[in-house]
């Protein structure tokens, strides 16, 4: 299988990339690397630099680049607060981005594409464990785009011969158990890797966005999923199509919740470090409790998720970060 990762240089591209080169499969990367790392880059993937906002540089490389059996898409601006903040920018490379990925992928005949969607689409859930036919209803425009790039494969696929599955992440997290690749972002915003700041030395506390939610210790309840059991799913995804499967949307969680203390009184086991925690206000736009249905990806893709232990998925984000604490620039 030859495989196109948009995005392959960044936390849950990178690890994608690991695995599929890993399962046999032949890999062409393009990354702008605004947000991501050449360094996460597969030696034995062939890389293009530029973004696919530019149609010359995509028809070059797809020209260059024959037999690609399916994209996966993972190249997109992923922050919330910056979302709301300057939303256009989101608009322009989420959405703008993903309409020239597919009408270059049209134009040279790929008509298979796996797409990094998120938990964000639903937005304040109705009910939890969520399930793919839910209202999606978002509350910060990253969701929206995201939820946006859906449809346009979807409207796309009713007018061509494209198919797609969509993959919709809870909260990603954990590193490769090779150690050689983990999460960088830059600013950090999400829990795992902040709290790990704090082992590090790298921060003095962490703060918990509020203790007053309608859960059984006050803080947010979150469906953490390991780094490469998504990498997994993707891989199946993929196949799913090339086997002639009909587009999709899956949830990607392991159906368990944890509270952010729970979370800090887990790292705080897996590092065998104290953390020193700080009780905050709330954070806007947070819903107190977001757990996955994955019942469809288990069934119909045969994904099963390896690394459910949230301990185990800790040590490797910390067996990372210690040996990385400045992420890639380290050497
Ligand atoms: N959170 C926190 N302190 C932080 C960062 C995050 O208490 O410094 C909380 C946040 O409010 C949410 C959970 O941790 O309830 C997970 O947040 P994250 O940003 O990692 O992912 P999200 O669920 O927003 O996608």
């Amino acid at each position: 299988m030859k495989v196109l990762v948009l995005g392959g240089a960044g936390y849950i591209g990178s690890h994608t990339v690991y695995e599929l080169i890993t399962s046999g499969a032949e890999v062409v990367i393009i990354d702008s690397l605004e947000t991501g790392h050449i360094k996460a880059v597969h030696p034995q993937a062939k890389f293009y630099k530029g973004d696919i906002r530019d149609r010359a540089f995509l028809d070059s490389v797809f020209e260059k680049e024959k037999g690609i059996d399916a994209a996966i898409h993972f190249a997109a601006y992923s922050l919330v607060g910056e979302s709301m903040t300057n939303p256009l920018k989101y608009y322009e490379n989420n959405m703008y981005g993903t309409m020239v990925l597919l009408q270059a992928m049209t134009a040279h005949g790929i008509d298979k594409i796996v797409f990094s969607s998120t938990a964000a689409t639903y937005g304040e859930p109705e009910r939890v464990p969520i399930l793919e036919t839910d209202k999606t209803f978002p509350t910060n425009t990253y969701g929206e785009t995201k939820l946006s790039m859906e449809k346009m494969f979807k409207w796309t696929a009713n007018a061509t011969g494209l198919r797609y599955v969509s993959l919709r992440y809870f909260n990603a997290c954990g590193a490769h158990t090779n150690g050689l690749i983990g999460e960088d972002h830059n600013p950090e915003s999400h829990l795992i890797p902040i709290i790990l700041q704090v082992p590090n030395g790298k921060r003095d506390s962490i703060s918990v966005f509020g203790t007053d939610y309608d859960t059984p210790d006050g803080t947010c309840i979150r469906d953490y999923i390991h780094v490469l059991d998504l990498a997994s799913a993707h891989i199946l995804a993929a196949e799913y199509l090339m086997k002639g499967g009909e587009s999709n949307i899956f949830n990607l969680g392991n159906g368990v919740g944890h509270s952010v203390k729970q979370v800090i009184e887990t790292a705080e086991e897996a590092t065998g470090l104290a953390i020193k925690t700080v009780y905050g206000d709330r954070r806007a736009g947070d819903p107190a409790v977001l757990i996955a249905s994955s019942e469809k990806a288990k069934s119909v893709l045969g994904w099963k998720p390896k690394h459910d232990d949230l301990e185990e998925i800790i040590s490797t984000a910390w067996n990372w970060h210690k040996n990385h604490p400045n992420g890639f620039e380290d050497k």
